[in-house]
Parts: C-alpha cells; structure tokens; sequence
C-alpha cells in the first residue's frame, strides 16, 4: 500500500502516521525528517536545506526528490509506504509519478487532512510546549513566525496538489479538526480497502 498524506503543518500528519505505521506496518517516509537528520548530520544535502528550513520555506525539489527516490529503494518501503510532507510541489508529484512508473507501481490513494488555519498556529504552539516539557528539543521552525511562512508556503505551492491528485482520481479527504481518533478511524476506513487489494 503506497500512502500519501496531505495537509499544512501541523495537520496531524505524523500523529496519524505513527498509527498507520502501527496499523499496517509500512514505513513512514518524512522528508522532513529526512531533512532534519541530513541537518543534523552536517551532510552536503543538510548544508545545503538548513537555512531554507530554519526560514520556512521549500527546499529545492532537486534535492528532495533524491533523497526520495533513495529512500524508496530501500527493503522497508518494498512493499508499501506513507509519504508524510513529500510531494510538496507538482514537480515533485511529477517526478514521484515517474519514479513510481518506472517501478511497475501505483499511488494507492491520497487522503488530505483538512483544517482550519486559524487554528494551527496554536496547535503548533502547543506541539513546542509539549516537546519542551518532554525535555526534548524544539524545532527551530515551530516558532509563530516561521511557521506563517511554512503556511505560505502550504498555500502557495502545496495546496495545487489537491486538484492534481483529484484529477488523477485519488483524492480523499478527512476533516482533520476532528478527535485525533475519529480521525483515525476515518483514516482507517478510507485506507482498509487498499491494504485489502494491494497485496501488501
Ligand atoms: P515538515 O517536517 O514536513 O514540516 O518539514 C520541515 C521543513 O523541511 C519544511 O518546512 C521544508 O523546509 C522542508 N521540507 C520537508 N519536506 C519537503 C519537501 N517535500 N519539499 C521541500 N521542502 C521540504
């Protein structure tokens, strides 16, 4: 089952992936965290993302969709995968659909997480309340003002996504204000059916 989940920051995308992790034992490939370890790391691709990232804004597609295509050869993702802040441009939803047909394999679905802004900064605020008190660090982007520039940038060059993928017939869409468990269980009800066909 090949999964991707949309949605702004601080949607709920990697709450709902850990429990479709758990749920159906497929990885979930962050490209952010991807990104944040390259950061982390002190690598050429870390060198190069730290700075966009730490401003908010899109690391360059180039980038992005290498380190995607890396990472979905390995064993884990051979049999399905969560796709969690990747693609984040049309050109990378292009180029994942190149890869992917090169492969033999097909998106299952995508399901978007709807939710209001208004109300996600201060999800976002809460998320770095929570991490501080767990005694972990924050990240440097989950500050008020750079996460308006992650939300522009959402807007901007993400959400064109929904009609892409509405128009090749594989959008979902759960109402992302909801419970975190009622949106579990729509997730779930959405995604059953592929983990059912898709073989794996
Ligand atoms: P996330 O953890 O998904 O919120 O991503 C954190 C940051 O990593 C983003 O604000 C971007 O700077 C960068 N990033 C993550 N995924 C992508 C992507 N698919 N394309 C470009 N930049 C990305």
């Amino acid at each position: 089952m090949r999964i991707i989940l949309l949605g702004p920051p601080g949607a709920g995308k990697g709450t709902q992936s850990e429990r479709i992790v758990a749920r159906f034992g497929i990885p979930q490939l962050s490209t952010g965290d991807m990104l944040r370890a390259a950061v982390a790391a002190g690598t050429p691709v870390g060198l190069e993302a730290k700075a966009v990232m730490e401003a908010g804004g899109l690391v360059s597609d180039t980038i992005v969709v290498g380190i995607v295509a890396d990472r979905i050869e390995e064993a884990d993702a051979k049999s399905g995968f969560i796709l969690d802040g990747f693609p984040r441009t049309v050109e990378q939803a292009k180029a994942l659909d190149a890869m992917l047909a090169q492969k033999g394999i097909a998106l299952s679905t995508v399901v978007e997480l709807k939710v209001d802004e208004d109300a996600l900064v201060g999800r976002i605020s809460n998320r770095a309340a929570e991490t501080a008190a767990r005694g972990q660090p924050v990240r440097k982007d989950d500050t008020p003002e750079v996460f308006r520039s992650r939300l522009d940038a959402y807007r901007s060059q993400t959400a064109p996504l929904s009609d892409y993928y509405a128009k090749a017939g594989k959008l979902e869409t759960v109402d992302g204000m909801q419970p975190i468990d009622t949106v579990t269980e729509k997730l779930m009800a959405i995604l059953e059916p592929h983990a059912a066909t898709a073989g794996a």
